[in-house]
């Protein structure tokens, strides 16, 4: 039977989502209080010079194509490029690392860290096999479940995943005398918006995924995938209403939601908004934000698609962070898709997105300083894009746009954290709120609920939370 069901928020976890329950028969009306559909998967353009303004980087490819397949809609999807040389790490001493897709290539490359990276390699697909698959192939409905899942894969697994330290101990274990690879591996806990110091080593299942599947990037970047999804919803009946903040409210006669003052009957209610958006944080703290620099450069950069600059003390850089301070000496992360992709800059050009790690806004004072905190972090960007790039000249640079943790916030990112919940220590991932919430007919879907934040894992948290509402119709609700 076709039931009615809202879906606030049009972030790529409440299309998902959205999708999914139109497919399966239900009438869905999908609410995005902006007037563009994506959420964090936004995009600038000028002068032929497109860069996406949220998520650049493309892993785990299948999720997203199943995702697609599931909706008759893969026609729609956009090439995803795959970038066999996946980033280059750099340090101020001139230092590089090159991490490929193949591992072979990235040890001829670092030979005297083969040993420490092959085992860690080796431990991170452990882990993977471990702890990850149990964790993201259902929605986490509390530990007895999830360690049913983790039991099939054997007494040893469940051991091994008790015995995890954190991110930064794994890192030194493989790595005792290369500082340069213990930061490799720590930046990946920064993908949940988390410390290396603080996170658990379950997030080396991150580099792994990025071995084992690739790192892709969409062509025309991640709008594309964003248009590829609106035309898919189009196709399924989706109605969209686009600038309408929607609020839901469960009253004596069931669920409502929609505009303030005009909330209509639904069955079920998928809210794509953060779920610590509406709850008190208490003595939780929440993931870090970005500040992110958008450049048009006025010649064709030399840069590889994916570039990080290491700042020189990570330690500092996170008490920095965690203390609520901008990093005094950042690492910054270049984003040049024109390196692969060259329909989204024409010849002779470049667009340049520079990001690093902000603290999330503690409290409505510390919006006052972002003026001033903004204009320090784009310095500092310039300053280290002049050292990695010094072809690069001040007059060949336009400014297209800047991002801060008030951007954010005002699309209701709580405090303007990219990943709202912080999953620090070892039972971190397990503590994330909830699909499934307290009230009957209304799930969570998108990067502040299981299985986290990024592309890949919102969508599967759509698909999940759709699951989870038609087993609910199913029911007899
Ligand atoms: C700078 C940056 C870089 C990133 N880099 C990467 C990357 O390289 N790779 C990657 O995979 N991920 C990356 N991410 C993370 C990724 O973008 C997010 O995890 C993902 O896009 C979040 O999707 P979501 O479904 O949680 O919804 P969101 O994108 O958070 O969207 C939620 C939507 O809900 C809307 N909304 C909220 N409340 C209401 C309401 N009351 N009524 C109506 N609408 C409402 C908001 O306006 C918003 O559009 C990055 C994010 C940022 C910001």
């Amino acid at each position: 039977m076709s039931r009615r069901i809202a879906i606030i928020g049009a972030g790529l976890g409440g299309m998902t989502a959205a999708g999914e329950l139109a497919h399966a028969g239900h009438k869905v009306t999908l609410f995005e209080q902006s007037p563009t559909l994506g959420g964090k998967a936004q995009v600038v353009s000028r002068n032929g010079v497109s860069l996406d303004t949220g998520p650049t980087l493309l892993t785990l490819p299948a999720v997203v194509r199943e995702s697609f397949v599931r909706l008759g809609a893969e026609d729609l999807l956009p090439r995803f490029i795959p970038l066999t040389h996946q980033a280059r790490y750099q340090w101020s001493d001139g230092r590089i690392f090159d991490c490929f897709e193949d591992l072979e290539r990235t040890l001829e490359g670092a030979p005297a860290e083969a040993k420490g990276l092959r085992s860690f390699y080796a431990e991170a697909a452990a882990i993977h096999r471990a702890a990850g698959e149990p964790y993201l192939e259902a929605p986490f409905d509390g530990l007895p479940a999830f360690l049913g899942r983790v039991a099939k894969r054997g007494l040893k697994s469940m051991v091994n995943g008790l015995k995890l330290s954190t991110l930064d101990g794994l890192a030194r274990k493989h790595f005792r005398a290369s500082p340069q690879l213990q930061q490799f591996v720590g930046r990946f806990a920064t993908y949940a918006g988390a410390s290396p110091y603080q996170a658990s080593a379950a997030f080396a299942l991150i580099p792994h995924l990025e071995k084992q599947f690739g790192v892709h990037h969409v062509e025309g970047g991640m709008v594309a995938l964003v248009a590829a999804m609106c035309g898919a919803l189009t196709r399924q009946g989706v109605e969209i209403q686009l600038g309408v903040k929607a609020r839901w409210e469960e009253g004596p006669y069931g669920l409502r939601a929609g505009r303030p003052g005009d909330e209509q009957p639904f069955d079920a209610v998928i809210v794509n908004a953060d779920p610590l958006a509406d709850r008190p944080l208490g003595t939780e703290q929440l993931a870090l934000s970005g500040y992110v620099l958008l450049l048009e450069i006025n010649r064709r950069l030399t840069l590889p698609h994916h570039f990080i600059a290491f700042g020189d003390d990570y330690v500092r850089e996170f008490s920095e962070l965690f203390g609520g301070e901008v990093p005094s000496d950042p690492t910054v992360y270049f984003c040049h898709p024109a390196a692969s992709d060259p329909t989204v800059a024409p010849e002779g050009k470049s667009g340049l997105f520079a990001m690093v790690n902000a603290p999330a806004l503690a409290s409505p004072d510390d919006a006052a300083g972002w003026e001033s905190r903004a204009a320090v972090l784009k310095a500092r960007c310039l300053a280290v894009l002049k050292r990695v790039a010094p072809e690069v000249q001040p007059e060949d640079i336009t400014v297209l746009g800047e991002r801060t943790p008030l951007d954010l916030a005002a699309r209701g990112a709580p405090g303007g954290s990219i990943y709202g919940f912080l999953p620090h220590g070892k039972f971190g991932p397990f503590r994330r709120p909830r699909i499934r919430s307290r009230v009957p007919g209304v799930f969570y879907a998108g990067g502040g609920t299981h299985p986290g934040g990024g592309v890949p894992l919102v969508m599967l948290s759509g698909r999940f939370a759709a699951e989870l509402a038609i087993e609910h119709l199913g029911s007899g609700a």
